[in-house]
């Protein structure tokens, strides 16, 4: 079965052969919101038997675990932004000020970099995408990752054989191989849970309903409502990030409300599915190897005259 590599999909389990299916099925998460309480870390931990990321405190913030990877399936960014930029975005979220500065010697304490306002935390529970066009599940030579009825996607670990493809394809780097076990994993949008109707165990836990589950043409309309409502408070740089269906991937499944720049919250600024030019390097392929037999039959046949 042949099914499209990128450009906007309306049926995306469709397209990958359910006839009947239920309606696609995402996460809004509206970091607007989020308060870093890192409820979902644990859930999905909990739910899914993720064993422990390590625990390697990394001292730079109360981000303990960095990235996503094969034992971290939920990642609660903490992003620390001096006090020039909280003017932009104030929501009253919970900062702090620079600590005094130490008195000189001979005269007053410099004056911190800082300045005025301290610091503000920007913080946003990251997550698989759950892409339309997911070059994870394209270059999968195994099946071992496959598109749900939901239209999400799904790395089965009983089959994988550990080659590793999916992990240079995801342009978020999301999925990941597990050391000392040599099997990808990645964030399941809790397919077992879904399938009986109950909502994944992290949007569950989530306090402040940051992180919303449901239909995806739903979840994109309230993302709307909400992104025009902080508008209308005078809230400057919120953004949608991966609900554009013209965009690289064709869209995500779980996209995110953002306060600043992707890039500032560690997500690229314009992912492309890493199969959206397969075709046109086949054709380029092709062409040049018609060009090369072509030389080969004008030397042959010049070099027989
Ligand atoms: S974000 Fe990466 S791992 Fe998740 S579906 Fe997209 S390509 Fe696959
Ligand atoms: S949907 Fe399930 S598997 Fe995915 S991050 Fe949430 S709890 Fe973990």
């Amino acid at each position: 079965m042949s099914h499209s590599l990128f450009g906007p999909l309306e049926d995306v389990a469709g397209d990958a052969g359910h006839e009947a299916h239920p309606p696609r099925m995402g996460f809004f998460t509206d970091t607007s919101v989020c308060i870093g309480c890192k409820a979902c870390e644990v859930a999905c931990k909990e739910w899914n038997l993720v064993p422990e990321d390590g625990l390697s405190l990394t001292g730079m913030s109360y981000d303990n675990t960095g990235a996503l990877g094969a034992s971290t399936w939920r990642h609660v960014a903490f992003v620390e932004q001096p006090a020039g930029r909280a003017s932009r975005t104030d929501l009253g979220m919970p900062g702090m000020g620079p600590p005094e500065p130490a008195p000189a010697p001979d005269g007053p304490g410099q004056e911190s970099e800082s300045g005025e306002g301290g610091v503000r935390w920007l913080m946003s529970s990251d997550v698989c995408k759950h892409c339309t066009h997911a070059a994870c599940l394209d270059v999968c030579p195994t099946g071992s990752l496959f598109r749900t009825e939901f239209g999400t996607v799904v790395v089965q670990s009983d089959i994988c054989n550990g080659c590793g493809y999916c992990v240079p394809a995801c342009p978020y780097g999301v999925i990941d191989i597990r050391p000392g076990d040599g099997r990808a994993f990645k964030c399941t949008l809790c397919y077992d849970r879904i399938g009986e109707g109950l909502t994944p165990a992290c949007a569950k836990a989530c306090p402040t309903e940051s992180i919303q589950y449901g239909e995806l043409d739903e979840l994109r309309e309230r993302a709307g409502r909400r992104l025009g409502q902080l508008e209308e408070q005078g809230v400057d740089g919120a953004r949608l990030y991966g609900a554009d269906p013209e965009d690289g991937v064709g869209g995500d499944g779980a996209f995110f409300l953002l306060l600043d720049e992707p890039e500032v919250y560690g997500l690229p600024p314009d992912p492309v599915v890493t199969t959206r030019d397969l075709a046109s390097m086949w054709r380029h392929v092709g062409a040049a190897a018609l060009g090369l037999v072509g030389v080969g039959v004008a030397s042959f046949l010049g070099g027989r005259r």
